[in-house]
This record gives structure tokens, sequence and C-alpha cells, in this order.
């Protein structure tokens, strides 16, 4: 790399950071503003009163949503095994929640990422019983200061017992309650540390936050993600599955392949425009001003992400 590359790589770091320092003023609605003003953590003090959906699937698989992202459990002869551990402060209600789909101890935890509404529940999951599984960059984010510029919010290194003891770089099939479930690592996409994880037999997918379904997808610059690399992530998605398969997306209801396409389609729609607005000179200001998500917002823009935010998170990495 010469230095001119080295350098147009620093000022465009620089530029991405600059821009997502605009997004924090238009992430989330804003009664997640009003007590204390900080997105991180308000969401941890609604986690408290957080209300749990159980959805059971298939092939002893269900479903728990309503604090951070959504909890997959496979339960049987070796245990429960989670996939993502939402927020610490849900750990009655999930512990509840757990304890009403049959009596079988915590055993395992695997996280699809690092963010905090994936793995908040690790240190008290972790001291239920749970051993830990991640993608390596998982484990890094967690084990050191780790700021996310778009939330404004560093998250300090997590206690020890939240940190994930089996990590991996690419590839990791576990056989646990006589399921497959092969995991794997998507490349940069959404952060740096995202995993799928897929229960074979029951042809089910978790797809951690690579998917939003129904929702403008967050996108984190600070740790590895990009809109491409979503884009990315979401063609694997697509073509990881078959019409028969369950797919768990990171946030909304689970859903098939359809609509995997669906967010693909918006997804790259959307980068097109915002591209096309960039690279004739618009500004962010000017780029979000002509509403290129216009045609998504009333279907995609109603959760922590609106049209506005999205385009700014677009506009950041074309
Ligand atoms: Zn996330």
């Amino acid at each position: 790399m010469n230095q001119g590359r080295i350098s147009q790589v620093t000022r465009r770091q620089f530029l991405t950071c600059a821009s997502l320092g605009a997004v924090g003023l238009w992430l989330a609605p804003r009664h997640l503003f009003a007590q204390d003003g900080n997105l991180v953590t308000a969401s941890r003090d609604q986690g408290a009163s957080a209300k749990i959906t159980v959805q059971r699937l298939r092939g002893g698989v269900s479903v728990l949503t309503g604090s951070g992202g959504n909890i997959a459990v496979l339960s049987g002869t070796d245990g429960k095994i989670l996939i993502d551990a939402g927020l610490a402060t849900s750990r009655r209600r999930i512990a509840e929640a757990l304890g009403g789909l049959d009596a079988n101890p915590i055993r395992h935890l695997l996280n699809t990422h690092w963010h905090y509404d994936h793995t908040d529940g690790n240190e008290w999951l972790n001291s239920a019983g749970a051993r830990i599984v991640a993608q390596e960059n998982t484990r890094k984010h967690l084990s050191t200061a780790t700021r996310v510029e778009a939330w404004d919010f560093t998250f300090p290194p997590s206690p020890a017992g939240a940190l994930p003891t089996e990590v991996f770089k690419q590839d990791l099939t576990l056989q646990l309650n006589g399921t497959t479930l092969a995991l794997k690592y998507y490349g940069p996409a959404h952060t740096d540390s995202d995993i799928s994880v897929e229960f074979t037999e029951a042809e089910i997918l978790h797809t951690g936050d690579t998917w939003w379904n129904g929702h403008f997808p967050f996108i984190d610059y600070s740790t590895g993600g990009s809109i491409g690399g979503m884009i990315r992530a979401a063609e694997a998605n697509i073509a990881r599955v078959t019409d028969k398969t369950l797919v768990i997306p990171g946030h909304g209801p689970a859903g098939d392949k359809f609509a995997l396409i669906e967010f693909r389609d918006m997804l790259v729609t959307i980068r097109d425009k915002v591209a096309a607005l960039k690279h004739r000179g618009k500004s962010l200001d000017e780029t979000v001003a002509a509403a290129p998500t216009a045609d998504y917002d009333a279907k995609w823009g109603n959760f922590f992400i609106n049209g506005k935010t999205f385009t700014a998170l677009v506009y950041a990495g074309v």
C-alpha cells in the first residue's frame, strides 16, 4: 500500500466517523431519548419491563422476542442452547420464559455478534451454566472498550464471565440435542463479528443482525460494518436457504426466503439511489432531503431506524 492510498483510507475513515456523528441525531424514537438522552442506556432501562413472547417453531427450536435481538432456544437432553442473550435488565423475565419451556438447564450460549442487545445477558447466563461460543471478533470487542459512534456510546470491557470462552474464525459445527448446529462467519457485514447459526435438520437459520425482517437495519461502521457488507450477507442468506427454510432475523418476526429477497432488493435499490446522489456531489443533508427511501418508509421505517437515518448509514458507505 503506497502513501497516497494510506492517506485516502485515513481520510475516508474520518469522513465516515464525521457522517455518523450526524446519524446520532436521527436515531431512535424520541421517547428513547426522553429519560437520559442515550439510546443504549434508555433501551437497557426499558429491558427491565420488556414483555417476552415465546414462539415455538419446529424441531425443538423456539424464539423469545421482546428483549434486544431475537433469542433462539434449542432444548433437549444436552440442556438449553441459546442463540443470543438479550438485555441483562430482562434477566428475570427471560429466565421465566426459559423455565416455561421445560426444566432443562441452560448449558450453551452462542452470540451472533458483539452488540449489547445480543450479549448483555452473557454474564448471568454464564453464571447460570452456559458456556459461551462466538466468532473471535465478538470476544475482541467485548474484551476491550469499544465505541459505537452512531450510538454516541463507549462500552467498557465486559466482565470475565461475559466473555466467550470458545471462539472460531470461519466455521464451527456443534452436535447437541441430536441436532447439527452449523455456525458460519459472514465476513464484515453489520459488524465484523457476524455469524449465522443453522439448525440443519430442522431447516432453521438464525441470521443475527444481517437481516431485520420488515425494518431498515442498523449498520455499525465503527466495528467493521458497511452497506456493501450487508448486501453481501443478504446474498449469502438467500443462497443458503431453500423454500422450506424458516429464517430467524436479528430483529422482527421469523420469515422465509421470499422475505430475505425482499430485504436484499430494498438494500440494493436504496444503495444505488444514495450512491448516485453522492457521486453527483450531493452532501449528506441534500441526499437526505432527496428522500431516496421514500418508496420504502411506510413499510420499513417504523422501528429503530427511520428512512433519514438509514439514508445516512448508506451514505457513509458509498
Ligand atoms: Zn447488532
